[in-house]
């Protein structure tokens, strides 16, 4: 099928997904990881977070993963940053995108960041200020994202406008992209529609991706009401790896090979070959003996059906 339109996926088993398990992964096989999805044609990684290892410790080798990882051919390499420390000790390390997170939900950014949402909107536009800075060889793109837009775990319910109010600023403040999150699965098609128009509205030609969670089954229902609005770039885990802290057992992150199988038998190109993509599964899954409850997905258990189209 020619001239398909384009979808773009990102990978967020590395970050987000190994953040929630027990397991600390080997800096050796999370590079394994990393240079298997790429190969698939997965085009953009998260493959770490900068945030002190004394808070996360699966994370505490990301400036070892982030130029093992700028050695995979092609590869966008990005990394979550909470804060100017983290961007700039990721910046060191030689990440190509700073994916900067900041809630929604005031009480959540408290928690999870330790400060109000105004501070967290006066760093990014210093984080801005500071990449502009840098010579254009080491200059990261810079993305906002806006976690918990569909509600939080401490506040519940969170106004829709906030989100768009947020992303405005974050436009204003340089942002090359925004990212809104469905942090802890509780959006549903209806809202994705809603609270996705909003921000598109704010966000002009720059490009806007959506984060979600499958943490009560709805996760695909998700993507296909953001297509609806237009969005066309989506993160999601391998495996969908990655727990709720908040609900022990729950589903994380929407399951990457179910979400390219929809994207793709949708009419749309990721690039990615889903059956090479089903074969790193294993790998990974593997790789995690202790943590086989984590992994989730349909494609996995099923198979590609024989009318798949393969490109
Ligand atoms: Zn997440």
């Amino acid at each position: 099928m020619a001239n398909r339109p384009r979808a773009f996926v990102r990978e967020m088993g590395l970050r987000d997904g190994l953040q929630s398990i027990r397991t600390i992964m080997p800096t050796a096989t999370k590079l394994d990881w990393i240079a298997r999805e790429a190969a698939c044609g997965v085009p953009e990684i998260e493959v770490a977070s900068f945030v002190p290892a004394r808070l996360l410790p699966q994370m505490a080798d990301a400036a070892q993963v982030v130029p093992g990882a700028r050695k995979v051919p092609e590869l966008m390499v990005s990394v979550l940053v909470p804060n100017m420390r983290g961007a700039q000790d990721a910046i060191a390390a030689g990440a190509m995108k700073l994916n900067y997170v900041m809630s929604v939900s005031e009480s959540h950014n408290m928690a999870n960041v330790r400060r109000p949402v105004s501070e967290s909107l006066a760093d990014f536009g210093r984080i801005v200020e500071f990449c502009k800075g840098l010579d254009p060889t080491r200059r990261p793109i810079v993305a906002g994202g806006l976690a918990t837009a569909f509600g939080c775990t401490i506040e519940g319910p969170i106004p829709e406008e906030r989100s768009r109010e947020l992303a405005a600023q974050l436009v204003e403040l340089g942002a090359d992209e925004i990212i809104v999150a469905d942090t802890v699965g509780y959006g549903n098609p209806a809202a994705v529609r809603r609270i996705f128009a909003g921000v598109l509205a704010e966000a002009g030609e720059l490009p806007v991706a959506a984060h979600f969670h499958d943490t009560r089954g709805v996760g695909l229902a998700n993507v296909v009401a953001a297509l609806d609005q237009g969005i066309v770039r989506f993160d999601a885990s391998l495996g969908g790896l990655g727990g709720c802290p908040y609900a022990p057992g729950a589903s994380g992150n929407i399951v990457m090979e179910d979400l390219v199988f929809l994207l793709e038998t949708m009419g749309y190109a990721t690039g990615v070959d889903l059956t090479k993509l089903i074969e790193v599964r294993k790998v990974v899954q593997a790789s995690l003996a202790d943590e086989q409850k984590q992994f989730h997905g349909a494609l996995s258990q099923a198979g590609l059906p024989k009318n798949y189209a393969h490109v």
